[in-house]
């Protein structure tokens, strides 16, 4: 499953290789996290197994608790790094056939829809507010026990 013909059209693992660019915010063996390009708010990150996995269920439940385990470590430091209440996350799955877990900073209750989006209140940013976005998160995970 991780080496198929559908893996080389891939947009996800294309990032993973590096053969694409992302804002990365963190990576460890198992599991890649990125800023989404439209975002519904600020920090608004993609989580991803390394392996590729068409969809959540068919993941063994090691990637899958691995993947979990940092979607939780982002939950906890989004709270502070952009000051929000909420810390909300889902997977659709609609867009790109590579599994991969929305976290997204909450400011209000609709900010888990996309609301923002079809209203344009959601935020635009350029390359560089991403990479400074990045610096922020990446720096607040150094200051991270876990
Ligand atoms: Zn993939």
């Amino acid at each position: 499953m991780s080496h198929d013909n559908k893996t080389r059209d891939c947009v996800f693992c294309k990032i993973i290789a590096g053969e694409i660019p992302a804002h990365k915010v963190y990576e460890d063996e198992y599991t890649y996290a990125f800023l989404d390009i439209v975002p519904i708010r600020e920090g608004h990150t993609l989580v991803i197994p390394k392996k590729h996995y068409d969809y959540s269920e068919n993941m063994p439940d090691d990637d899958f608790a691995a993947m979990m385990l940092v979607v939780n470590k982002l939950k906890k430091n989004y709270k502070s790094t952009f000051n929000v209440p909420q810390v909300g996350f889902f997977v659709s799955g609609w867009d790109v056939p590579h599994t991969h877990v929305h976290v997204v900073p909450m400011k209000d209750s609709k900010d888990i829809t996309s609301k923002p989006l079809l209203d344009k209140t959601a935020p635009k940013f350029t390359d560089t507010e991403f990479e400074r976005t990045v610096r922020k998160i990446r720096n607040s995970l150094q200051n991270q026990d876990n």
